[in-house]
């Protein structure tokens, strides 16, 4: 996993607050924007978080806590190492395990975005299946972007924008008092499809088809997984997008709505009380739960 961290550059005005930093981590490219007095110290706060928590949780790094845990060592965990694991599992049994955070084998056997991808065969798909190895891939950035914003916290940062990946972190209030506009990405390129407001601190997070794929003998491949076929999910969605509070949560649910499909991510919706969420389905009709601020676009309302 790349190492390099490119701050492409650090815009500090006159009374140093402000601060914008492109950086990459957990295999992705993250841009950080910041306000507030320690606006460029708290810069380098996140970016080391986020770079502590690669290390920490990457599968693939050797050396990391997570490695080690995968290979079975005796691993003493934090405080918070721990909390953030049993988390994990909690969401895991939440959504039925439409998150499932040992996929590891699987999604290795995949190979998404490596030289290596390809289709395993239905053997390599049933052994890969037994395992058990952890892969948290499907929530990290999210976490990251909860914890990010609860260092800000801890600053003094006025309001904060950060895009880890695709998972949008807020932070704060506008300075104009107006709500934050995230835009959902049409899974097909080009503009925006429409457009999610949210004030205060949340995060915005959308799992789609379209962001890790390939192409295979006229067949397309996503990186998505079913984990009760160990195929890539065909759930008639294109993306999920979830608008939480929570960050982990955020993150583990935008992946379990996708397994699930529409219908049982609805319900499972009716039955929650802590987000919020649009899903984009394969013919292209947008559906949005009633409390989820979509604007910009026509869409059904999914109501309890
Ligand atoms: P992204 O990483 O692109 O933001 P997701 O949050 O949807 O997208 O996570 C997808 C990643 O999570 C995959 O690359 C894989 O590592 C892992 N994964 C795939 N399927 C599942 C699943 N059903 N449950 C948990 N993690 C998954
Ligand atoms: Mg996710």
């Amino acid at each position: 996993m790349k190492k390099l961290i490119a701050l492409l550059f650090v815009c500090l005005l006159l009374c140093g607050c402000s601060a914008q930093a492109t950086v990459y981590h957990m295999n992705t490219v993250m841009t950080l924007d910041l306000q507030g007095r320690d606006a460029e110290n708290a810069l380098e706060a996140v970016d080391d978080l986020l770079m502590g928590l690669e290390k920490t949780w990457s599968a693939t790094r050797s050396g990391s806590v997570l490695s080690a845990l995968n290979s079975g060592a005796d691993v003493s965990l934090t405080e918070e190492q721990a909390a953030l694991l049993a988390r994990v599992e909690e969401l895991s049994e939440r959504t039925g395990g439409a998150f499932d955070h040992t996929l590891l084998a699987l999604s290795q056997a995949w190979g998404f975005g490596t030289e290596d991808q390809a289709v395993p065969s239905p053997d390599a798909i049933a052994a890969a299946l037994a395992e058990d190895r952890i892969d948290l891939g499907g929530a990290l950035k999210g976490y990251a972007g909860q914890e990010a914003a609860e260092l800000l916290d801890t600053m003094r940062i006025d309001r904060a924008l950060l895009n880890l990946g695709g998972n949008i972190q807020t932070y704060g209030e506008k300075k104009d008092g107006t709500p934050w506009n995230v835009g959902i990405q049409n899974p097909d390129g080009g503009d925006f499809l429409g457009v999610i407001s949210v004030t205060g601190t949340a995060s915005i997070v959308t799992s789609g088809d379209y962001q890790r794929y390939f192409e295979k003998d006229g067949e397309y491949y996503h990186h998505i997984l079913d984990p009760k076929t160990g195929y890539p999910a065909e759930s008639g969605l294109r993306s999920v997008t979830v608008i939480c509070r929570d960050g982990l949560t955020a993150d583990a649910l935008s992946t379990a709505l996708f397994v699930m499909g529409l219908e049982d991510a609805s319900k499972f919706w009716q039955e929650s009380e802590d987000f919020e969420a649009v899903f984009v389905t394969d013919d292209g009709t947008i559906y949005a739960t009633e409390g989820a601020a979509l604007t910009g676009c026509e869409f059904e309302v999914i109501t309890r």
